[in-house]
């Protein structure tokens, strides 16, 4: 099952008014309407899952998935941004909810990037949250990485740390990572090797693979720069596969990047290949790659 029916006893654990305003909703899907307002009001608070949230998602899932691209493109990004913090508020939620939940994110997964896939160009804006909600979904963290955290507009400012936990601010720029404030200064995007690449594939259900025919022409047609190229040729390893959630950071970020170099623009591919630029604490001058940085407690 998709989705909770709307007379599922579960509804009464929550307030009385939510199925009939998911049906009123349904009548009448926007972005931009008072019910999503008062669906997101039920559901989510300044980065708490509220209770409702696990029963009503599934609800947005169905809806993003029966409406036009332009539509559709905004309800992806948010349910992307709420999901991506869903790990920490599930205790309390009934077994039931959370099965039918976590089906619905994995329909989520396959859905969303078929339409996305399906897109000659998205927008930069649009896609820097398209692309990672596909990994909230996938239950990786980069999601929560990417949409809780490292993208802030309007240039990405972020907190990053050294294993000694000393942060500080910066910006993440189509050039590379420099400290908040800093003039801009042109890195070069390392290159990956994937022989590098190992870890246990286990999505028997991948959703990924569609993005497979555009990152083939992409490589194939020869003039893009050996950096990059890495980590494209990266990506159709990880695209074959599918992505679980022990795939490791650096890689989500070579992932993440090469889908916005096919389908949006080279500057937002390269804020992610970025993610892999060494930074060095201001502190106490330890080096550490910057896709490191979150796990420090941020999660
Ligand atoms: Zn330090």
């Amino acid at each position: 099952m998709l989705k909770l029916e709307l007379d599922s006893k579960f509804w009464g654990l929550y307030d009385e008014k939510i199925p009939g305003l998911l049906e009123s909703y349904s009548q009448n899907i926007s972005t931009d309407t008072d019910e999503l307002d008062e669906i997101m009001d039920y559901i989510w608070d300044a980065g708490t899952c509220k209770p409702p949230f696990y029963a009503v998602i599934p609800h947005l899932i169905y809806f993003a998935s029966n409406v036009d691209f332009d539509i559709a493109k905004d309800l992806w990004s948010n349910i992307g941004i709420w999901v991506c913090r869903q790990e920490k508020f599930r205790c309390s939620v009934p077994e039931e909810v959370l099965s039918i939940f976590d089906n619905s994110l994995r329909y989520a997964e396959k859905k969303c990037a078929e339409v996305l896939a399906e897109q000659d160009q998205i927008d930069s804006y649009d896609a820097l949250y398209l692309f990672p909600s596909l990994f909230s979904f996938s239950k990786h963290a980069f999601g929560y990485m990417a949409l809780g955290s490292y993208k802030e507009e309007p240039e990405g400012s972020d907190i990053t740390a050294c294993s000694q936990e000393h942060e500080y601010y910066v910006t993440v720029l189509p050039t590379g990572i420099v400290p908040y404030g800093v003039e801009e200064e042109p890195h070069i995007i390392p290159s990956v090797d994937s022989k590098d690449f190992e870890y246990p594939f286990e999505n028997n259900n991948n959703g990924w693979n569609c993005f497979l025919d555009r990152i083939e022409n992409k490589i194939s047609n020869g003039t893009i720069p050996d950096n990059i190229l890495s980590h494209l040729k990266l990506a159709r390893i990880i695209l074959a596969n599918g992505v679980t959630p022990n795939l490791p950071m650096r890689f989500a970020f070579s992932l993440c990047g090469s889908l916005l170099y096919c389908q949006s623009t080279v500057d937002s591919a390269c804020k992610m290949f970025h993610g892999w630029d060494v930074m060095k604490c201001t502190t106490c001058g330890e080096e550490y790659p910057f896709y490191e940085h979150w796990s420090i407690g941020h999660y």
